[in-house]
């Protein structure tokens, strides 16, 4: 995920694509550059690594003018944050600048074909392949050379692109990433959100999947990839320009909560291949033996990352057959862990920021002890990702609240399709890994199905805000899944909420259940479920209240629960992506009917760099 910005029209572009990549930061904030055409001139560009005031103080130092410009924020996926790898990116004229947002998942091959034609490549980027396949298409046309050069590649982007061979026009094309165009009088601006044109205009043009358009300062003009212009309808915004910025979400975590089916569709992509039974790990490649090898297999992490590492234990002994341990990043290292057979055991660091201090602790103290690593991160070129022998990037986008949610549920589809890649090195019958691949990719719209019950979730928020304490009870699977529910509720609302395994209760923890005391109860037709239900008979004999999260057409479990709240069937190891869901929403309704600041909950902070 990234933010582009364009502008052409009378007035000079730099200060208001400045403007608009302030606002589109939270998209991200690895890199940020800006291309400025003053038409007749060389395009001038400036880029570099950090966030958007690091390249706003560069800017001010000589202020390029113009009246067309385009302009980026980077959130990286291909390449370190560093000053190289900033869009926007340049051919080897250096006449065309493109900015993009997505990922080109064919560029190696095309790369390797430029590189063979000549073309000389300066960054590590996908993006920079598109630049210079539009420079070898390019006759004297823009939108010629990039409907040729998209024809060519496989993959997701929101680009825009400005030539000195082609003046007075920004051309921009989208597929799977958002755009919009703003218009304008005698001005025409170009965002990836309605927050960075709001401030001019409030009419706005959304450029669909699988369309082209050319801006100029009059106006604008939309074609199909085929070249048939389209009619398009103008939409007036009606948010403010901080609502804009969380597309009229009111938090974040919301925001973010609602990203999660994008968010597993960004993960899963040019990744899964369903009908092969097959998982496609392109970060894994120099170390594919040393896995196929692998009969010890340590996750770590802390907080809901940890969670995510509780789950892969399942899933990496069922689906993978190795055995699994997991650990707290910061007992890993103080503990003096017995690492008999090394060579044939690999640390897996789960951390969405790669910079949590506890967890790279725990990569160090691995690697001091030649264990082989691997992260599962977020922020691509963190230390995590850096220090680690390899690993699978979660390209979940910037995650902005500081309670995690769609980083959790992107660290869970890393979590199968790795099982199911060491899986089909070891005794995963293809036929059952088809099976998992295939109901993977029905998981984005199963959530769309839990999220359109919201407005229940809200009612029962209503209720359980004035608990004083509240258990979260799952079972095998479902168990991680507890304590993330507790953990989120506890973080955002601040009420007293406990996970614990359903049949532990009667273990202890029971002794606290009176009629004033509700218990949330995650019990899916799986494995366990008669079990589950069991436990949950014990607390219903003691008056406890329950709020069940039951699969669909679970028609015994309301003679337990006194209410539910229901999810799609799904097989039972990808059950937690489902049932996170409604825990995180409903920690998110209880924390705002209790009139937290659910962003910033008080004492936390997103990533805990101090050990
Ligand atoms: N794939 C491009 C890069 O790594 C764009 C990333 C993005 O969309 O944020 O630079």
């Amino acid at each position: 995920m990234c933010g582009i910005v364009g502008y052409i029209g009378n007035k000079q572009a730099t200060p208001i694509v400045m403007d608009g990549l302030k606002r589109l930061e939270y998209r991200g904030y690895d890199s940020a550059g800006i291309a400025v055409h003053n038409i007749g001139e060389p395009i001038k560009f400036l880029k570099n690594a950090g966030r958007v005031a690091k390249l706003e103080s560069e800017v001010n130092k000589s202020v390029p003018l113009g009246t067309v410009a385009i302009g980026h924020t980077r959130w990286a996926t291909h390449g370190v944050p560093n000053d190289i790898n900033a869009h926007p990116h340049t051919d080897c004229t250096g006449k065309i600048f493109i900015v993009h947002n997505g990922i080109i998942e064919n560029y190696i091959p095309i790369k390797n074909e430029l590189m063979a034609s000549g073309h000389k490549f300066s960054s590590d980027t996908d993006t920079e392949v598109l630049a210079h396949l539009i420079e070898s298409l390019f006759r004297g046309t823009l939108e010629d050379a990039i409907a040729q050069a998209l024809a060519r590649v496989r993959g997701t982007y929101a680009l825009a692109v400005i030539s000195e061979g082609d003046p007075q026009k920004i051309v921009a094309a989208r597929n799977s990433s958002p755009l919009l165009i703003g218009i304008g009088d005698g001005e025409t601006l170009l965002a990836s959100d309605p927050s960075a044109v709001i401030a001019a205009t409030k009419k706005v043009i959304f450029i669909e999947d699988g369309e082209m358009a050319t801006l100029t300062s009059e106006g604008f003009r939309i074609k199909d990839l085929g070249g048939e212009d389209l009619v398009k309808r103008l939409v007036e915004i009606p948010w403010t320009l901080e609502e804009a910025e969380k597309s009229g979400h009111p938090h974040f975590m919301h925001k973010e909560i609602f990203e999660g089916p994008e968010v597993i569709q960004n993960t899963m992509r040019g990744r899964v291949m369903a009908d092969q039974g097959l998982v496609k790990l392109g970060g894994l490649e120099d170390i594919a033996k040393r896995l196929s090898e692998t009969n010890r297999i340590i996750l770590t992490g802390m907080g809901t990352a940890y969670h995510a590492a509780l789950i892969g234990e399942y899933l990496f002994e069922e689906l993978a057959g190795v055995p699994c341990e997991v650990e707290y990043a910061a007992e890993f290292r103080y503990r003096n862990p017995i690492l008999n057979d090394r060579s044939h055991t690999v640390l897996i660091a789960v951390s969405q920021s790669g910079e949590t201090a506890d967890t790279l602790a725990a990569v160090r103290e691995a690697k001091r002890r030649n264990v082989l690593t691997m992260g599962i991160v977020n922020v691509v070129g963190s230390s995590v990702a850096r220090e680690t022998d390899a690993g699978i990037y979660n390209h979940a986008g910037p995650e902005i609240a500081v309670a995690s949610t769609k980083a959790f549920l992107s660290q869970l589809i890393v979590l199968n399709m790795l099982a199911v890649f060491m899986g089909r090195m070891r005794n995963l019958e293809v036929s059952r890994a088809k099976e998992l691949l295939n109901e993977l990719i029905t998981i984005p719209e199963k959530i769309n199905q839990i999220l359109a019950q919201e407005q229940f979730f809200a009612q029962l928020a209503n209720w359980l805000k004035d608990a004083e304490h509240i258990f979260f009870l799952g079972r095998k699977y479902n168990f991680p899944v507890a304590l993330e529910g507790a953990l989120k509720l506890k973080e955002v609302s601040y009420l007293h909420a406990e996970g614990y395994n359903a049949a532990e209760m009667k273990h202890g923890p029971i002794a606290l259940i009176d009629s004033s005391f509700p218990t949330i109860a995650i019990v899916p037709q799986d494995s366990v479920y008669e079990k589950t239900i069991s436990n949950l008979e014990e607390i219903k004999a003691r008056g406890g209240p329950i709020l069940a999260i039951a699969t669909e057409g679970d028609e015994h479990i309301l003679k337990v629960a006194d209410t539910a709240i229901f999810i799609p069937k799904v097989l039972e190891p990808l059950s937690p992506i489902l049932t996170t869901v409604p825990l995180h929403l409903l920690a998110y309704h209880t924390a705002v009917a209790r009139g937290c600041d659910v962003d910033k909950p008080r004492n936390l902070a997103k990533s805990v760099t101090v050990e």
